[in-house]
């Protein structure tokens, strides 16, 4: 059951009078459940890749079959109906809205799905309290730690239950053990069957993920299954 198919994807960008070749004919599969980290040196292209994944973002060449579905040359409004139902996503800096409560930030795609009020209350406390939550449902953003600003990102990104949760730096912004905590949540939430890709520079972090995707120059250097995380 595959959740990703890249063939040969290629993504050119022109600056000036240069060409600029982010991603050079990258080519991978991933199945639904799997725990996967995109590791390379800055310039590497993983925030390409991450942003074609993610359906931010088209490729200038190769295929991208998102749940069955060919991505790679779909319009930008539906680039958007799909991100919203199978991508969630969290960031380094969290991306949450200031003036709502962190519920109401959790709850934000489901308002954008069409999901009644009544529904989006009931799968919206039972997603913050999935995270940790339940005590802070109603506190602003401002009113929270780092660790508990993306544990509501992270409620965010699965409250649609999406075939993939998308994790750019996700704990780029945090202290080491306010590191720790989220990488264990991640690893909850994988045992639960969620598919889980992210994005890191850190090798521990990366130690979490079951499989390792490394890349140099916009091609894939390694792709490797994590002996430590798999022998458990
Ligand atoms: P990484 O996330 O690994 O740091 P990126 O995907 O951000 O790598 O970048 C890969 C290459 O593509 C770099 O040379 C970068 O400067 C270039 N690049 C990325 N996005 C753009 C863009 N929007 N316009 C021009 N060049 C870009
Ligand atoms: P990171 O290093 O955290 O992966 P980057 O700083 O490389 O992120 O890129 C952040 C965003 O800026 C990405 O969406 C990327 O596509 C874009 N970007 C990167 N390099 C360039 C560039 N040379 N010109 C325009 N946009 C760029």
């Amino acid at each position: 059951n595959q959740v990703i198919e890249i063939n040969e994807i290629k993504k050119f960008y022109q600056v000036g009078t240069e060409v600029v070749k982010a991603l050079q004919g990258v080519s991978l599969s991933i199945t639904q459940g799997e725990y996967v980290a995109i590791m390379g040196p800055s310039g590497s292209g993983k925030s390409t890749l991450m942003n074609i994944i993610g359906a931010l973002d088209t490729p200038t060449g190769g295929q991208y079959v998102l749940n069955g579905t060919d991505v790679s040359r779909l319009s930008d409004d539906s680039l958007a109906e799909i991100r919203n139902k199978e991508i969630g996503f969290v960031f380094q800096t969290f991306n949450l809205l200031p003036r709502y409560t962190a519920l109401e930030n959790a709850m934000l795609p489901l308002i954008y799905a069409g999901v009644s009020k009544i529904d989006r209350q009931e799968r919206g406390k039972e997603v913050m309290e999935s995270v940790g939550l339940s005590d802070r449902m109603h506190h602003r953003p401002n009113e929270m730690s780092g660790g508990q600003r993306q544990r509501v990102a992270v409620a965010r990104a699965l409250i649609n239950r999406p075939s993939i949760i998308l994790a750019d730096e996700p704990t780029g912004n945090l202290d080491s053990k306010t590191s720790v905590d989220i990488m264990r949540l991640f690893d909850e939430i994988h045992k639960q069957g969620n598919t889980i890709i992210l994005v890191t520079h850190e090798e521990d972090i990366a130690q979490h993920a079951h499989r390792i995707i490394r890349l140099r120059d916009g091609l894939i250097e390694s792709d490797l299954v994590n002996e430590q995380v798999a022998a458990f």
